[in-house]
């Protein structure tokens, strides 16, 4: 393929998109587990784009499905029923909770929506609003999902927040029971928090949180935006605990590249909302729908959930001797293909650094821990250069010859 860029992206990017992200690279194609920058040099990618491309850039049945659906068409609007929509919400129902969805175009935006579905079902049972929210999580950009944030340099400049969380100590169940008041309608987790440094949640603590709402009459919450779909080796993370949230929501993986979000509610949650209560105009859009079937089928057919969670006790291993190896090492966390890489220092951004000149992708945590975030259906190939790419780097920062 030669379709070279002509053009700096780096340069148009810096020069006309408000300075939001801190980028380094230009990626032009990718190919499975590979990106290209404009020289047609390749990275091995262990983001995933941020853990949205699960199934690896490019992937056939997705590309198939995406065509298909935008020569059929691209837009109807939610003024009209569309079949791959009716179909997502179909394997949703499937794969969920039993219940109804509401889709939209991101993880921000449905947690937007888990909110409101809280409040309205608050208002309605005892004129309850509030959500707990724990320390160190990530719920969004928006101003209700910052405010649902537990870091506050996302929240930093633009308060007032919204009103209406409160928060405890993730893993610590006396303090969510402390922080339940007479106004709470729902406890909010992520059963592993990625962007808070990729960390999950204990047993005891996943099951008390269930216990809890059960005897107080609150909605158990989760976030499965980041350690939904497959990434920690069972399609939501929840299954790890035996427990079902009432309501979760899903967008990154969802849509196999595409801009998707879903609110996947229980059978009890499933009617709270009426006509006109929340909308979206591009929400579930037919061609991000057809790609979402479109990676549930692979999922289905190449066992790819099992894969992630054989691959991700393998890679666990081998970054374990990283540990071993050297004193700058804390511990690996997390779960399946989400793992964290912790250091003793701050010294997450020199790491990447080193990680992306040998040719491999990685992201941050915060600012001492390096997440690895790779396609689900890595190969042996892939995860065996990866791990040999990781030694190289730690040996530049931290070997014996490291300045
Ligand atoms: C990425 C992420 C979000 C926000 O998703 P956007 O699509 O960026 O709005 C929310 N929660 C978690 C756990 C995430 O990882």
């Amino acid at each position: 393929m030669s379709n070279e860029t002509t053009e700096d992206a780096a340069a148009l990017c810096s020069d006309y998109q408000m300075n939001t992200y801190a980028r380094t690279a230009t990626i032009v194609r990718g190919k499975g587990s590979r990106v290209f920058n404009p020289k047609g040099n390749q990275y091995l990618d262990f983001t995933s784009g941020i853990s949205v491309v699960n199934l690896g850039h490019a992937h056939p049945a997705v590309v198939e499905a995406i065509k298909a659906q935008a020569e059929t068409i691209v837009h109807t609007s939610n003024l009209f029923y569309s079949e791959p929509v009716g179909r997502l919400a179909r394997k949703l129902h499937e794969v969920g909770l039993g219940g109804k969805c509401f889709l939209c175009n991101s993880g921000a935006e449905a947690n937007e929506a888990m909110i409101k579905l809280a409040r309205l079902w608050g208002s309605r049972n005892g004129g309850r609003y509030e959500v707990v929210c724990m320390r160190n999580s990530f719920h969004g950009r928006t101003l209700a999902t910052l405010s649902a944030t537990g870091q506050s340099k996302v929240q930093k400049g633009f308060e007032p927040l919204m009103p209406g969380f409160a928060f405890a100590t993730f893993n610590d169940l006396e303090s969510v029971k402390a922080a339940v008041t007479d106004k709470t309608a729902a406890v909010l987790i992520e059963c592993v928090q990625g962007e808070g440094g990729v960390v999950p949640a204990t047993d005891e603590f996943v099951k008390g949180v269930r216990a809890l709402c059960d005897e107080k009459g609150l909605l158990m919450l989760c976030d499965e935006i980041q350690c939904g779909m497959g990434r920690t080796g069972k399609l939501w993370a929840f299954e790890h605990y035996g427990v079902k949230p009432d309501a979760f929501t899903s967008a990154k993986a969802l849509g196999g590249g595409l801009p998707l979000g879903a609110l996947v509610a229980s059978p009890a949650l499933s009617d709270v909302f009426g006509p006109g209560d929340h909308g979206s105009t591009f929400g579930g859009n037919p061609v991000a729908c057809a790609a979402s079937l479109a990676v549930f089928k692979v999922y289905e057919e190449e066992k790819v959930v099992e894969h992630a969670a054989e691959y991700g006790e393998l890679f666990r291993r081998g970054l374990r001797q990283f540990v071993e190896k050297y004193d700058q090492l804390l511990e690996v966390r997390g779960m399946g293909l989400l793992l964290g890489l912790v250091l003793k220092e701050p010294r997450a951004g020199e790491l990447l650094d080193e990680l992306r000149n040998g040719g491999l992708l990685a992201c941050k945590a915060g600012d001492s821990v390096v997440r690895f975030l790779p396609p689900l259906n890595l190969t042996d190939a892939d995860l065996e250069e990866g791990l040999e790419m990781i030694g190289d780097a730690l040996d530049i920062l931290f070997g014996d010859d490291a300045g």
